[in-house]
C-alpha cells in the first residue's frame, strides 16, 4: 500500500488581465476572484492492483462497465481550474495555453516544449492561418502532438459585436484550422476572456468548451525579458494547483518558455496534457 496526499490546497487564483495584440491598445483590464476553495483528503490507494488470476466469465459480467474516455482532468467553468476528475488523478498539474499563434514564435515555442515533452495549447487566430505560410506553421504545430484551440478569426472583443459577427469570428477559424488538420478544435479562448451568450451558445453546438485562464504576465511591460517572465512566472501566488497558464506568441515568451517549463517540474508539478481534459460528446 501507498500513501497519496492528494492536497487540492488553498486555492486563490486571480484572473488577471486580457490577451494584447501586438498593435493594441485595447488592452483588457478585465479582472475578477475567483472561489476559494480548501480541500485535503488522504487517500490510502492500493499500490498495485497487479492480478495474474484469470476471470471467471461471471465475475466479469458484475465488473462495473469502464468509462467511454480516459479523462482525467476538467476545466472548472468559473475559474479555468484544470481539476482532477476522481482520487486517482493527480492534482499538482500546470496547463500551458499560447494565445494569438501562429504568428511569429509559435512553431520555435513548439520546438522547445517538444525537445522535454511538455504539452501545451496553442489557441489560434485564424487571421494567422489564412496564408500557405501561416497554414504550415499551424500544421507543424500540429504535427509535434501539440493541441490546437479556437482564439477567433480576428481577435475581436466579442461583446462589442453582433451575435451573428461572433458565431462567424469562432466557426470560420473552427473552419480553417479543420482544413489544415483535419481536426475542429475542441477548446476555445474568448480574445480578452470577454465570452457571450453566443460564444456559450456556439460552444454548445460545436461541443467544445471555453477556458480563460489562471495567470499570466508576458503582455505586461514589467515582464518582457527572458528573465523577468520566467521569475514571476515560476514565483507568482498564483501559481497553485490546477494553474492554468496565459502566455503568447511573443520574442521573450519565447526565449523564456524552456526555462519556465522545466521550472514548473522542478516545483513538482506535471504539465496537463489537454487530450486528458473532460470534452462533451460531439459527432467528430
Ligand atoms: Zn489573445
Amino acid at each position: 500500500m501507498k500513501r497519496i496526499l492528494l492536497g487540492v490546497s488553498l486555492m486563490s487564483a486571480f484572473v488577471l488581465s486580457g490577451c494584447q495584440t501586438s498593435s493594441a491598445a485595447d488592452q483588457d483590464t478585465r479582472s475578477s476572484v475567483v472561489a476559494v476553495t480548501s480541500e485535503s483528503q488522504l487517500i490510502e490507494e492500493a499500490a498495485n492492483e497487479a492480478s495474474s488470476t484469470v476471470q471467471r466469465s461471471t465475475e466479469a459480467d458484475q465488473e462495473v462497465p469502464e468509462k467511454q474516455e480516459a479523462y482525467r482532468y476538467r476545466i472548472n467553468a468559473a475559474t479555468s481550474v484544470v481539476e482532477p476528475i476522481d482520487a486517482e488523478s493527480d492534482s499538482k498539474v500546470a496547463l500551458l495555453t499560447f494565445d494569438d499563434s501562429p504568428d511569429q514564435h509559435a512553431v520555435e515555442i513548439a520546438e522547445k516544449l517538444k525537445s522535454i515533452n511538455a504539452p501545451a495549447i496553442f489557441f489560434v487566430n485564424g487571421m494567422y492561418i489564412e496564408s500557405d505560410e501561416g497554414k504550415e506553421k499551424l500544421k507543424q504545430l500540429y504535427d509535434m502532438g501539440f493541441d490546437i484551440g479556437n482564439h477567433t478569426q480576428t481577435h475581436p472583443n466579442l461583446s462589442t459585436i453582433s451575435p451573428e459577427e461572433q458565431r462567424e469570428e469562432i466557426l470560420k477559424t473552427n473552419e480553417l484550422i479543420y482544413e489544415v488538420t483535419g481536426e475542429k478544435p475542441h477548446f476555445f479562448r474568448a480574445p480578452h476572456g470577454v465570452t457571450t451568450e453566443m460564444s456559450d451558445t456556439v460552444m454548445a453546438e460545436e461541443g467544445m468548451v471555453s477556458m480563460n485562464w489562471t495567470y499570466g504576465y508576458d503582455w505586461e511591460a514589467d515582464y518582457q525579458t527572458s528573465e523577468a517572465l520566467t521569475d514571476i512566472m515560476l514565483n507568482t501566488e498564483y501559481l497553485n494547483d490546477g494553474a492554468n497558464l496565459l502566455m503568447h506568441d511573443r520574442k521573450w515568451t519565447n526565449e523564456a518558455v524552456l526555462s519556465i517549463a522545466e521550472g514548473l517540474i522542478d516545483k513538482g508539478y506535471t504539465l496537463a496534457d489537454p487530450k486528458l481534459i473532460e470534452l462533451p460528446e460531439r459527432e467528430e
